[in-house]
């Protein structure tokens, strides 16, 4: 079983994919990674899923990435004595820390931290940002708003608070708890809400002690500016357009979407784009032409990987919104403008031999007929080395480590293959060439590039790139020790 396309789909598990037969379904149309949302359901939810992957997995041989995505602290109001209140522009409303029932004056806000940032003139934005206050007066314990956007707040509605720095812990107590949950369990990424400083990322590193990948959702206007120092501390990124569009006017999110691409690919470091792909699948089996563009243009800019929320979690047409992720990718991936697009946005980067290799590999791609990259990896780096190339043909990624290999099917062009330990290049050779065989990227009259770092099994070697027939009996009679 393999792919024909390079950009990768995360799919969101939710009460509509909740059973095993339509996790399946979701991996067959398409979905690499399945994301875990604890800001919904319950442990014993998320260990059934998990577990009901990890057979898929045994079931079909493929590697497949399990991505717990923690709630982070999501400010939220309390509840109301009596329904929805309807808040007119120009009405005077009060946040404080009084856990009594809110009405039309007021409701409780229970993070004293937040009215502590407050100034006089911040903005409070309520339910996804369609409601608007102005802070008009604020104690240690209340602000005083004027409403500026009307709506309808209700019971625990979400609220943003945009141009504060919040001095908020990056990992609440629930978040602590659903970490630890996630990592004894076993998913190989983590992502984190609301990051906004290195050290919310450090935090979780610590704690998640290497048992999994730490993925940044950028989604504050602080993230964005401190966005250079999150990326080098984080193994990956997820731009999170839903509440970054929420915090920041709409219209600024396509230029900084395609801006954190880039530097993602520079850094080699895998990056989603995420929230409303396919919104309107939520409700039809049709997307809109604009969705369409949308997916399209995110595999246009080199993005790793495109991501379903609602659309595969609660909506009517999980499935076909997979499958439309995939048709669009395959439809972009074949004109030959993104090859064009994909190859001039590539950054020159060569300081280590590792970097040299990969050149060196995506070159002969380019300049002779071989039908994929074999890449020998121990941590994950030089295939995610390759990966930044974008190289014309599959990039086979090979490890004896499958938790490494789980990760690596979220960076972009990467087909994961689980090998034995290997002791000698030639063994390489073998298992290389025999994967590019099996899953179908060769056929024996082909060559493949096969790269990896002797002595084995030591991480950040990388040092031979071979060409090699896939005929196994031409490797047994003219390949080297
Ligand atoms: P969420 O994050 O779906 O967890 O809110 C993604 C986003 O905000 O875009
Ligand atoms: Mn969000």
């Amino acid at each position: 079983m393999r792919r024909h396309r390079n950009v990768k789909i995360v799919a969101t598990l939710g009460p509509a994919s909740g059973s095993k037969e339509m996790i399946r379904a979701l991996f067959e149309a398409g979905a690499d990674v399945f994301r875990l949302n604890m800001s919904h359901g319950s442990h014993d939810d998320h260990r059934a899923r998990h577990a009901e992957i990890r057979e898929i997995e045994a079931e079909t041989g493929r590697p497949i990435a399990i991505l717990a995505d923690l709630q982070g602290p999501k400010l939220r109001v309390g509840q109301f004595g009596s329904g929805p209140q309807e808040l007119a522009v120009g009405d005077r409303f009060r946040f404080d820390l009084d856990s009594a029932p809110g009405d039309t004056r007021r409701v409780q806000l229970p993070h004293p931290e937040i009215f502590e940032a407050l100034t006089e003139g911040s903005e409070l934005l309520v339910n996804d940002g369609k409601i608007r206050l102005r802070v008009d007066r604020c104690g240690h314990d209340f602000a005083d708003c004027t409403v500026t956007v009307a709506g309808t707040i209700s019971d625990r509605k979400g609220v943003n608070v945009p141009d504060v720095v919040l001095p908020l812990a990056a990992l609440s107590a629930k978040d602590r708890d659903d970490l630890e949950f996630a990592c004894e369990l076993g998913v190989d990424w983590l992502a984190l809400s609301f990051v906004q400083r290195p050290e919310d990322v450090e935090e979780a590193i610590a704690l998640a002690q290497g048992r999994a990948a730490v993925l940044s959702k950028i989604e504050k206007p602080a993230a964005v500016r401190a966005f250079d120092q999150i990326l080098a501390v984080s193994d990956g990124i997820m731009v999170a357009r839903g509440d970054l569009g929420v915090e920041l006017p709409v219209h600024s999110v396509p230029p900084i979407q395609k801006r954190l691409v880039r530097l993602c690919r520079a850094a080699a470091k895998p990056v989603i784009v995420a929230t409303q792909m396919l919104e309107s699948m939520i409700e039809s089996p049709m997307p809109t032409r604009a969705e369409v563009s949308d997916v399209a243009n995110a595999i246009y800019e080199g993005a790793d990987a495109v991501m379903l929320s609602a659309e595969s979690a609660a909506g009517s047409y999980p499935v076909e919104a997979v499958t439309t992720m995939d048709s669009v990718a395959r439809s972009v991936e074949a004109d030959p403008n993104y090859r064009t697009i994909i190859e001039a946005s590539r950054v020159a980067k060569l300081h280590s031999v590792a970097d040299a290799i990969v050149t060196a590999a995506r070159e002969i791609v380019e300049t002779t007929d071989v039908a994929a990259i074999c890449a020998f990896s121990q941590s994950g780096k030089t295939v995610s080395l390759v990966a930044r190339e974008r190289p014309r043909v599959p990039v086979i990624a090979l490890s004896p480590l499958e938790p490494v290999l789980r990760r690596m099917t979220l960076t972009w062009g990467t087909h994961c293959v689980v090998t034995p330990r290997l002791h000698r290049f030639k063994e390489a050779v073998v298992n290389g060439t025999r994967a590019a065989r099996d899953f179908g990227f060769a056929d024996e009259t082909r060559q493949v590039v096969v790269m990896a770092g002797v002595p084995f099994n030591v991480p950040g070697t990388t040092n031979i790139l071979r060409i090699a027939p896939c005929d196994e009996r031409l490797i047994y009679a003219t390949d080297p020790e």
